[in-house]
This record gives structure tokens, C-alpha cells and sequence, in this order.
């Protein structure tokens, strides 16, 4: 149970309570109540007071296994396909241990930036590596984080004018019934799920068309969602053009991916027509800003034209080795900077932003309603950020604008399904220094092999 200062978009209306409390029992919110509302009795109580409170974060794009190579000197100052080509040998040796100890580490991170429910796109697969899935998952239930895991996929290596060395793809028969057996071992179709799995070939430029289209014939067969990375970069939209003689998002269509069960990752260059046409579709969309930004492509994602046109938009980290800080609110604070930029003073609000991030989020991954919102019976997923002390002094009138304009605001506490992932700034993971060791031992290996 927790009594806030403020706690906002608690529902699909986006309301907001003063002195409120939400109270949480079996890992769902039991009821939310007013100030002067009389409170449940609670096994515990966290006192919010001079804080914000709101919905858990929703991460929708990332690739967690980044974290082993993160701020990696030879491979930055490069285009987005130069930085591939740079790090695919590294990530080469990537092993279920090393898939194991940068997720559990990742999703501690995410924890710490408020993020609740992240989804990840583990697109390597090198010969002889083992399930790197099952040890994704194995760490999301130690850390108690929600896992939407994709299995990712890349079939086009060098050998067929893609990107990837060939040690690193696989055939499309390889893949699709690799996809079937993690989502018939993992994949939990409750909404209120700690872990689902979705299919998420890499992008057009590593995947062959005809695994594009056999991967969203078996989502629909299994009725899980679809993940890829689309008009990411001029790169991208440039090798669609020469080899498939379409642009990405033309491409996406005609391979069967426009619908409402897809969501993809950055679209920053998807011609007017297209926003249309993808958001007639009802195809979500991840908007990763620190990453489009530091990767240097040029463009903005059209978040307010897609969200119109009908996208659901979320926001996301995307991988540690392109935006190597995995902070849902910095990126949180980024989209509502590049937006103003976008769309002048009134192009993008902190309220815009919140929603992105919670309810936007939850309905790219198909959760609307249950995480993203707090409204009784939604999950028991909530964030605590603190307004008291030198960062916020002074800013008494609207704590929603406070939250991303003053800062930087790492959670208070971070509560996912009752259980507090993170108390008064600092992770409960008890596993969390052996992790951490781990995690060391295997990135310096990695970037050795370099
Ligand atoms: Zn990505």
C-alpha cells in the first residue's frame, strides 16, 4: 500500500489523484482511493508523501546482451551499419552465461529507471551457444522484472550481401521451429504474465524476406506478437531500395507484417502516406530517442503523427551499445526534449510522455489495460519517485512537469506484481554483486576477443 503526493494516469482517463493511496494485494492493484479515502489495512505501508507516484514504465525496445559491450571504444563513431559489422565478431562469443548475467544485470537497471515490464530482442544466436532464451527468462524470474522476450533472428550474413558474419545466422527452418519451442516452453498468454514471448526477426537487412513472412504466419498460428526494427536509418532505407526495390516500410507491408499484432522499433523515416498506412493498421511503434540520436541516422520519429494516424507508441532504451544508459526516464526526458524541438512548445508534455511510456508501451506489447495503468484490478506494478530535496526545490505546481523537466530522477522504489524490486534508490537483489562480478568477467572476455 502506498500513500503519494500525487499519483497520476491511474486509469485510461489519465486521472490523477492528490494524496492518494493504491493498494496492492496478490500482485494486483486492489483498489485506489482518494485522500481522506479511508485506507486498507496493509502488511506494509510505504509512505510517498513528497513524491510522485505513477504506473510502472514499459520498455519496448532493447537488447539487453548489449550491456557487454557497452560504450565499446573501437566501434563508436560509426554508422549504424559500420557499428553492426564492428560488434557482431564480439557478440560472436556470446553463451548462455553470458545471456543469463547481462540480462539479470539489465533488468536490475531498468528496475532502478522505473521500468516494470521491458521488452528484449535477442537477435544472436552463434553455433554451439546454447538457449540463450531459457537463461533470459531464467534471470527475468530472479529479478522479478516482466519479460517480454522476442526471439530474434538473422539469416542474411555476408555470404548473401547482409551484414552479419556467417558463424552468426541461421536457416529459416532453424529458426521457426526454434520459435515454436521457446513459445510453447515460455510464453504465458495471461496479460498479467511475468513472461511472454514474441518472434522478432532482426530487420530487413539481415533477414531474408521469406523468413519475414513465415515468422508472422506462425505469430498468428501461436497468437503471439511480432517484433523488428523499420526505417531505422538511411542505411536501411537505402539497402531496402537497392535490393528489394521498396522502401522498409513498403516492404514490411508486403511481406504480411501490417497489423495490430506488430510493433516495430524507431521509424524515423517513414515517408506521410506511410505513417498513415502504418497507423490504419494499427502497427505500434517503439520511439528510441537516445538511440536514433546517438547513432546519428538524422530524423526524428513522427511520435505524435503516428499516435493519430492510430500507432499505439511506446518509448525504449533500445541496446546498451547504442544508447549505452538503459534509463526509461532518460529516455522519457529525451522524448518530450525532441518533441518540443519537433513540434515547438506545445509539440510534446510531460503528460504526453508519461503516457508513452506507461499505457503506449502496453499497447504495443499488447497488455493495454493491465500494466501501464493503475486501476483496480490492473497489475501491481507502480513507481515511487521522489520530489523532495535540491532537485525539486521550488517546484510546487504540477509535479508531472517536474518529473522530467527538473532532475535526473532515478525510482525511489519500484514495485512489480506487490514485490519492491528497488527501495529507496538501491536494488533488493541479493544475487545482485555475484551478478555484477559475472557480468565483468564475461564482458572483458568478450571485448578481448576483439
Ligand atoms: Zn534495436
Amino acid at each position: 500500500m502506498h500513500r503519494a503526493e500525487l499519483i497520476a494516469t491511474c486509469d485510461a482517463a489519465g486521472q490523477e489523484i492528490s494524496g492518494g493511496w493504491v493498494a496492492i494485494r496478490n500482485g494486483r492493484v486492489a483498489a485506489v482511493g482518494a485522500a481522506g479515502e479511508p485506507v486498507p489495512n496493509a502488511a506494509e505501508v510505504i509512505d510517498a508523501s513528497g513524491c510522485l507516484v505513477t504506473p510502472g514504465l514499459v520498455n519496448t525496445h532493447h537488447h539487453l546482451f548489449q550491456n557487454l559491450t557497452r560504450a565499446f571504444a573501437p566501434a563508436v563513431n560509426r554508422t549504424l551499419f559500420g557499428w553492426l559489422q564492428r560488434l557482431y565478431p564480439v557478440w560472436a562469443g556470446i553463451d548462455t552465461e553470458a545471456s543469463y548475467l547481462s540480462t539479470r544485470v539489465g533488468l536490475v537497471e531498468l528496475a532502478l529507471g522505473g521500468v516494470t515490464t521491458t521488452s528484449d530482442h535477442l537477435y544472436i544466436a552463434p553455433r554451439g551457444a546454447g538457449d540463450l532464451w531459457t537463461a533470459q527468462v531464467e534471470a527475468a524470474r530472479a529479478v522479478g522484472v516482466r519479460l517480454h522476450a522476442t526471439r530474434g533472428s538473422m539469416t542474411l550474413s555476408t555470404a548473401d550481401d547482409g551484414l552479419a558474419p556467417p558463424e552468426l545466422v541461421q536457416d529459416d527452418e532453424e529458426v521457426l521451429a526454434d520459435c515454436e519451442r521457446l513459445v510453447r516452453l515460455h510464453h504465458d498468454p495471461d496479460p498479467h504474465a511475468m513472461v511472454q514471448m514474441a518472434l522478432a526477426p532482426c530487420a530487413p537487412f539481415n533477414v531474408r524476406p521469406e523468413l519475414m513472412r513465415a515468422s508472422a504466419e506462425l505469430a498468428e498460428r501461436l497468437d503471439v506478437r511480432l517484433h523488428t526494427h523499420l526505417a531505422e536509418d538511411p542505411d536501411d532505407d537505402a539497402y531496402c531500395r537497392a535490393r528489394f526495390g521498396r522502401s522498409p516500410v513498403e516492404h514490411f507491408e508486403d511481406l504480411g507484417w501490417a497489423g495490430p499484432r506488430s510493433w516495430v522499433a524507431h521509424c524515423v523515416h517513414p515517408s506521410g502516406p506511410e505513417v498513415g498506412r502504418l497507423g490504419a493498421a494499427g502497427v505500434g511503434v517503439a520511439h528510441c530517442p537516445s538511440s536514433n540520436m546517438i547513432l546519428g541516422g538524422g530524423g526524428i520519429c513522427p511520435v505524435l503523427d503516428l499516435r493519430m494516424a492510430g500507432s499505439p507508441v511506446g518509448l525504449g532504451c533500445d541496446g546498451s551499445s547504442s544508447n549505452d544508459a538503459a534509463s526509461l526516464w532518460l529516455e522519457a526526458r529525451t522524448a518530450l526534449l525532441l518533441g518540443r524541438q519537433r513540434g515547438g512548445p506545445t509539440g510534446m508534455s510531460a503528460r504526453d510522455v508519461l503516457d508513452l511510456a506507461t499505457r503506449g508501451g502496453a499497447a504495443c506489447l499488447g497488455r493495454a489495460g493491465v500494466v501501464g495503468e493503475l486501476s483496480p484490478g490492473s497489475a501491481g506494478d507502480l513507481v515511487v519517485w521522489d520530489q523532495r530535496g535540491p532537485l525539486f526545490a521550488g517546484a510546487h505546481s504540477d509535479p508531472v512537469e517536474a518529473w522530467l523537466r527538473c532532475g535526473p530522477s532515478p525510482a525511489r522504489h519500484t514495485v512489480v506484481a506487490g514485490r519492491v524490486l528497488v527501495r529507496e534508490g538501491r536494488s533488493t537483489d541479493p544475487g545482485l554483486p555475484d551478478a555484477l562480478a559475472g557480468h565483468a568477467r564475461v564482458a572483458r572476455r568478450l571485448q578481448a576477443m576483439s
